[in-house]
């Protein structure tokens, strides 16, 4: 019998990503993004045996686009009798979800109730499971949380500085994202630094569009620097990171804007979007920074400095550190960010070894620090659509089993 396939669903407001993938070996049968949702250029890209094919769509929304997604996978022989689950990317699962869960009417209720923490996410979510169960009845269908990893977070991580009151009676705590890439990111790192998982101490760094450091002491998420929503913390694409909260009152006294126009300053007009003046991607960013374009080395050294900041400020929630770990878009690939921020850290004993950083890009995995370096700092490509593949196998043939994956 062939090996069991899982469907990975990521519905955004605008956009979808899906994904075939083989759980048991990672391999990718098919990958796809429905993108522009909504307008009147919406398209759907598909990947599949080495051909790319782009369908315009016009107008479509989710369900229109998840039923050419459907549609497509039928007109491929013998793939749709392969799918045996459906995997769901869900933003928020506030307090209550600390794993993944199987799909349920109840489940449904609990992510609803979970709509005011993430308004641009989790209704987008939320629709993509409800069309694709009423597309997929007979499959189980499977909720993995962005937030769920960071359920293990102590009370003096999570809880802010404010009346206590805000949090037990409106939600208002650190609650962390990015969780599924840094579960799989910690489980690879731990083999990397020969480590048994339970007994690691690493700081993890997934910096892409929205960029995020995660202290992980044996497997567990101990300390994150988002927080209620994923703009606290470093700087991002667009986002600003962490400011003095008081900017807020300051803006809008200032300028006469309204809260909703502030927040779309600090969401969308920041970062390094912000500081540079020409982009949110660190790409094009270096690009001009080669080229002496001052805002945008200062846009980098910015972004170096505070993530430097961050990581060390992390280690207090460890008690010890055995590797620095690099994930995300960029992550993954700016060498030069990396070795700025591996040169700030000397402190702690991480030595760059140049030659290892330079060729540990694009895909590539490994150490990029000294073999004498006391502190390892590693590259890991992360690969969430993965983890989702799995937590969505554990329940082919299981329904009756209620949850899997972090701290369940
Ligand atoms: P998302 O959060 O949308 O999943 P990614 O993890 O794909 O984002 O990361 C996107 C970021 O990675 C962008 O800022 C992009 O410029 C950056 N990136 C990708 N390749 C490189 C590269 N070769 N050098 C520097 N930055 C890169």
């Amino acid at each position: 019998m062939s090996t069991p396939l899982v469907l990975v669903l990521n519905c955004g407001s605008s956009s979808i990503k899906f994904a075939i993938i083989n759980p048991q070996t990672g391999d990718e049968i098919l990958t796809g993004l429905a993108e522009r949702l909504f307008s009147n250029d919406a398209q759907l890209i598909f990947k599949h045996n080495g051909d790319k094919t782009v369908m315009a769509k016009p107008d479509a929304g989710h369900s229109a686009a998840l039923h050419a997604v459907v549609e497509f996978i039928q007109q491929q022989p013998g793939l749709a009798e392969q799918i045996k689950a459906v995997g769901h990317r869900v933003v928020h699962g506030g307090e209550h979800f600390r794993g993944s869960v199987l799909i349920t009417d109840e489940v449904m209720r609990y992510i609803d109730d979970c709509n005011h923490l993430a308004p641009l996410h989790n209704p987008a979510n939320l629709s993509g499971i409800d069309i694709a169960r009423k597309v997929f009845p007979q499959l189980p269908h499977t909720a993995v949380f962005d937030t769920a990893f960071h359920q293990s977070m102590p009370a003096k991580a999570f809880i802010y500085p404010l009346p206590y009151e805000l949090y037990i009676h409106h939600g208002v705590r650190r609650y962390g994202f990015h969780g599924t890439s840094y579960r799989y990111v910690s489980e690879q790192a731990a083999q990397d630094l020969n480590l048994p998982l339970d007994n690691s101490a690493m700081v993890i760094a997934h910096l892409g569009n929205g960029a995020s450091v995660t202290a992980v002491l044996d497997g567990k998420s101990v300390e994150t620097s988002m927080g209620m929503t994923p703009n606290e913390g470093i700087v991002h694409g667009t986002r600003s990171g962490s400011i003095d909260p008081s900017i807020h009152e300051y803006l809008a006294d200032r300028l006469e804007l309204s809260i909703q126009q502030v927040n779309d300053i600090l969401w969308k007009q920041s970062g390094l979007l912000g500081i540079s003046g020409i982009s949110n991607d660190c790409r094009t960013i270096e690009d001009a920074a080669a080229r002496d374009h001052e805002r945008s080395k200062l846009a980098l050294e910015i972004y170096s400095y505070r993530l430097a900041r961050m990581i060390a400020s992390l280690v207090p929630a460890l008690g010890r550190l055995d590797g620095v770990i690099f994930t995300g878009g960029i992550g993954e690939n700016s060498e030069l960010i990396r070795a700025d921020v591996i040169r700030q850290l000397g402190f702690l004993g991480l030595q760059l070894d140049e030659g290892r950083n330079t060729a540990t890009i694009r895909g590539a995995r490994g150490p990029i620090t000294t073999d004498n370096s006391p502190v390892t700092a590693l590259v890991i490509p992360t690969n969430e659509e993965l983890m989702i593949a799995q937590d969505a196998a554990h329940f082919i043939d299981q329904p009756t089993l209620a949850t899997t994956g972090a701290a369940a």
